[in-house]
């Protein structure tokens, strides 16, 4: 090979080595900006690293200062418990899962005498047993396997009351047990020795409080006796001293003393009363009486008031109640006395209405009574109603403070009701009325007619002639719902116009224009013979004989007004004509009626109140003449005084009762007396007496007595109904 192609093939080469060269310089150089960019990354990398692992360290730093912070102060917060429990002045100690001991306070190591015994690690039983062996617990008179079983018992089941504890010291524990959501069972040791010292000491004196509060109500229990007495004879007097003939100024002082008189009692029953009930010493009694009766009576001897005012006093009794329950109709009255008795005080011009509705519950024998008592009166400023129920709370304004009073009616009133688990309550507008609601409930007398009263079936027509529309609408709603059409006219000429397609009338006694005699004379020349019942406001026996209605054959009876069912169900009776063999002559006959009493006072006062009455009446000065008079005289009444020499009036009556067995109807034994406490009231009954009447008496009130008797009598008589018309 020449030189030259030498030489150029060692160009060549070399020029391919340079291109070599220059692409391996291209790759380094491509391979180092590759790596310098990678190197970037790395160290941005390691940048990003290192901050973030100073970050960490920086937040675990932070961690561990908080963690020695938080656990610095659940170290303080663990010591401030343990102070907080160290000083207790409980015991305090914890068991674990298996009740073995782990921890107790020093109250709880003085609680148990400081005795090395006791440790950690101890079981609950050997604690309790080291307790009972070393008495440390007083057991009394509970042994010790007893006290131990009740402990663990009371351990086991914490719900369960542990028992008060006795120790060693004298200290009374209550002992509190709880199982926290680990099964750690905690135990505190309470301290009661205070409060079980001070209940000591309270029920002392609540004791000694009792003792007074019974002294206290027995004095004024025979304070009160005291006090009755004489004022029946002061009363009682008066009463019949206003019925003869006195002078202008006479009068005025008659009245006076027997306004006064009659206040004096209120308020010395008030008292008794009111502080009766607060010593607790007021017992209910549960005997049968008919409520339909007790609120008639109530309305009768308001009536005079009533009609001095000339307010209507209405009776609105459902028909579907039963009448007859158990209760103590003393307080039942009372209560409807106080309610009644201040519509009438407290209204000048309008009506009373009583509506008395009931549910029965046949499972448990019980009606649920719902009274309410509504006057058209001054009413009761709304700021008052309130307070109305407290006592001696009373409206000083001018409209209320012309009445008389105690303020303490309407307190009797409602602790009487609460004693009977019902409630009081009233509405009232001032100027327009006030009805008091009282609700409470009554177990039915067992042996009560629970069938709603039936007119006879021959009565299939009511007239009803009254000037007060709301008396007339009143008993037009009771015939009709007794099964009868009813028909209600105003005046005697509709009465005419209507009588003849009538099988009844009954007719108001004082019609204005024209009195029902009038209305029967009218009837009787018009060819109209249609039995008429004559009702009046006017009560009690004088008015039931007066002379003006005794005999017109047309007039069948005399009614009070307002009347319960039942008594115009007895009027009908007794005027019908008799065919259950039955005397006519002994319906028609007097009432006889007997009294005893070795007061010659008291005798002269019953007569006298007595003597105005178309009854027989006869006297008798203890109670063996009492007896004697029973089989001589057979009376259908009887009053006995209770404390009677040679013979008292418990003993006399048990006496007439042996003496009667079987003899019927049996006569009324009514007690009179001036004592009035439960136990007496209790005796008196047990011996085979019917009712009691406090002395003083009130005329009105045995007049109305006297009068349901006769009813009763006349009822029983002349059963079965058959009014037939008089044609
Ligand atoms: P008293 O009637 O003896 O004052 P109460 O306790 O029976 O005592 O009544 C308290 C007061 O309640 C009465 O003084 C009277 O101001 C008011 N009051 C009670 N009933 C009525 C009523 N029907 N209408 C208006 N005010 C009444």
């Amino acid at each position: 090979m020449s030189l030259e192609r030498q030489l150029a093939a060692e160009r060549r080469a070399r020029l391919a080595a340079e291109r070599i060269l220059a692409q391996k310089e291209a790759d380094l150089n491509a391979a180092n900006a590759k790596l310098a960019d990678y190197a970037q990354h790395l160290s941005s990398a390691i940048q990003q690293t290192r901050a973030q692992v100073e970050n960490f360290r920086n937040e675990n730093t932070k961690f561990r200062t908080d963690l020695q912070n938080v656990s610095q102060k659940a170290r303080a917060t663990e010591q401030r418990l343990w102070h907080a429990i160290a000083s207790l002045k409980d015991g305090f100690v914890i068991y674990d899962s298996c009740d073995r001991l782990v921890m107790a306070n020093r109250m709880f190591a003085k609680m148990f005498d400081e005795i090395e015994d006791i440790q950690p690690g101890m079981s609950l039983t050997s604690l309790l047993m080291v307790a009972a062996d070393q008495g440390i617990i007083k057991l009394g008179e509970q042994g010790a396997e007893e006290w131990l079983a009740e402990m663990l018992a009371c351990h086991a089941d914490p719900t369960l009351p542990a028992p008060m504890c006795q120790l060693w010291n004298g200290k009374f524990v209550r002992i509190i047990n709880r199982r926290s959501p680990f099964g750690d069972l905690v135990s505190l040791y309470a301290d009661v020795t205070e409060s079980q010292n001070s209940e000591e000491d309270l029920r002392d004196a609540r004791r000694r409080a009792e003792a007074a509060s019974r002294a206290k109500s027995a004095f004024l229990a025979n304070m009160s006796h005291e006090l009755r007495t004489p004022m029946n004879g002061v009363v009682g007097m008066a009463e019949l001293l206003q019925e003869t003939v006195l002078t202008e100024e006479q009068r005025v002082f008659v009245d006076t003393i027997c306004g006064s008189g009659n206040a004096l009692l209120t308020i010395i029953n008030d008292v008794l009363d009111y502080s009766k009930i607060e010593a607790e010493m007021l017992v209910l009694r549960s005997d049968p009486f008919d409520l339909e009766t007790c609120i008639h009576e109530v309305m009768r001897l308001l009536q005079p008031l009533a009609k001095e005012k000339n307010l209507s006093l209405l009776v609105d009794y459902d028909l579907f109640l039963p009448t007859q329950f158990l209760g103590d109709s003393g307080r039942i009255r009372q209560i409807f006395t106080n309610l009644i008795g201040n519509a009438v005080k407290f209204t000048n011009a309008g009506h009373v209405l009583v509506q008395i509705v009931g549910t029965y519950d046949a499972p448990s024998q019980t009606a649920q009574i719902h009274a309410v008592v509504q006057d058209t009166g001054i009413g009761i400023p709304a700021k008052h109603v309130s307070q109305i129920f407290e006592r001696f709370h009373q409206v000083e304004e001018r409209q209320n403070r012309q009445f008389e009073g105690t303020g303490l009616g309407l307190a009797i009133s409602k602790r009487l009701v609460e004693m009977m688990t019902g409630s009081i309550w009233v509405v009232s507008e001032e100027g327009q009325g006030s009805s008091f609601g009282v609700q409470f409930p009554l177990p039915v007398d067992p042996s009560a007619n629970l069938a709603a009263p039936q007119l006879p079936k021959d009565i299939g027509h009511v007239l009803i002639v009254d000037d007060e529309i709301a008396n007339r609408d009143l008993i037009a709603r009771r015939i009709q719902q007794m099964g009868a059409q009813a028909t209600g006219v105003s005046c005697t000429g509709s009465a005419l116009d209507n009588a003849a397609g009538a099988d009844l009338v009954l007719a108001r006694h004082d019609l204005p224009g024209c009195d029902c005699l009038g209305l029967v004379t009218a009837m009787r020349n018009a060819g109209v013979r249609v039995p008429v019942l004559v009702f009046s406001s006017s009560s009690g026996l004088i008015e039931l004989t007066a002379n003006d209605v005794k005999t017109p054959l047309e007039i069948r009876g005399r009614l009070g007004n307002p009347f319960t069912n039942r008594e115009l169900l007895a009027k009908l009776a007794s005027t019908s004509d008799t065919e259950n063999g039955a005397d006519p002559a002994d319906a028609d006959r007097k009432l006889r009626v007997l009294a005893a009493d070795d007061n010659k006072t008291n005798r002269l006062v019953l007569e006298k109140m007595l003597n105005s009455c178309d009854i027989v009446l006869k006297l008798v000065a203890d109670g063996q003449a009492a007896v004697e008079a029973y089989h001589a005289f057979k009376p259908d009444v009887i009053f006995m005084d209770i404390s009677m020499p040679v013979l008292d009036g418990r003993a006399a009556s048990g006496l007439i009762r042996a003496k009667e067995k079987g003899r019927c109807p049996a006569v009324k034994i009514i007690a009179l007396t001036a004592h009035v406490s439960e136990d007496d009231h209790k005796s008196i009954l047990a011996a085979g007496i019917n009712q009691v009447m406090t002395k003083p008496l009130n005329k009105q009130h045995l007049l109305a007595t006297l009068e349901a008797a006769d009813q009763e009598r006349k009822m029983r008589l002349a059963a079965p109904i058959n009014a037939s018309r008089a044609s």
